[in-house]
């Protein structure tokens, strides 16, 4: 028997899903179409149950370490950026309370959208903390530096 084909996306449910349809001749004169599944990690063809995805155990864990590669990337990423900010913070507040510029953080490299935690007081000043580092925004660019070593139990 010939078989030609060609690719076609399965429907919305997994977009990663790969259909291959086949035209097969038969013996008789005419063809019919066979749908053919494949391994979504190395393409082979699939035989068995029809909500197979994978041809096996190893294909399976392959393709899921790498899906969830990009997951921790993203974590990796945002924990460079968290050790950084608190490097940071600890070289420029050494003893523990001091008031330096927002410029002096920036030019260490000091990135203000992430922090791990923040706090507000009674009346309301927000201190944002990078672990037990802290800061809160003055006014004309200056920002108090604290350190709160128990920061885990502010709630
Ligand atoms: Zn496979």
């Amino acid at each position: 028997m010939k078989a030609g084909g060609f690719l076609l996306p399965y429907g919305k449910r997994n977009q990663m899903d790969i259909y291959v349809y086949k035209r097969l001749q038969t013996e008789i004169g005419g063809y019919i179409w066979l749908m053919e599944r494949k391994c979504q990690e190395c393409g082979e063809t699939l035989n068995g149950r029809i909500d197979k995805r994978f041809c096996d155990d190893q294909c399976r864990s392959t393709y899921y370490n790498r899906s969830n590669g990009a997951g921790n990337n993203l974590m990796r990423r945002i924990n460079g950026i968290l050790k950084k900010n608190r490097r940071i913070l600890e070289s420029l507040n050494p003893n523990g309370k001091t008031v330096v510029s927002a410029k002096d953080m920036l030019d260490k490299g000091y990135n203000f959208s992430y922090h791990t935690n923040s706090y507000t007081t009674k009346n309301g000043k927000t201190y944002h903390f990078c672990y037990e580092y802290g800061y809160l925004l003055l006014e004309d660019q200056r920002v108090s530096l604290v350190v709160k070593e128990d920061w885990v139990d502010q709630r």
